[in-house]
């Protein structure tokens, strides 16, 4: 299962609180950016990272699996 993780960018502070909490290390956030960023193909969707942020600055979506005709 793959999920897409997207930052909703107004509204987060830059607190680093969803890089913290999510065990997947799935989010990267260092000193110098002032955003966290999502890891490719990290994401369990475990939803940890959107329940945590205080500002709802997460969004996490399971992307549709494809099908072969
Ligand atoms: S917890 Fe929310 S406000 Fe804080 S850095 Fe993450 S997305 Fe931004
Ligand atoms: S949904 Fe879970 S695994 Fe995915 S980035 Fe958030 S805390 Fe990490």
């Amino acid at each position: 299962m793959e999920w897409n993780w997207q930052l909703i960018v107004e509204n987060c502070t830059g607190c680093g609180i969803c890089r913290d909490v999510c065990e997947q290390r799935a989010i990267k956030m260092s000193r110098k950016m002032a955003y966290p960023e999502p890891i490719e193909g990290k994401c369990n969707g475990c939803f940890d990272c959107v329940r945590e942020c205080p500002f709802e600055a997460i969004s996490v979506l399971q992307i549709a699996a494809k099908v072969e005709v």
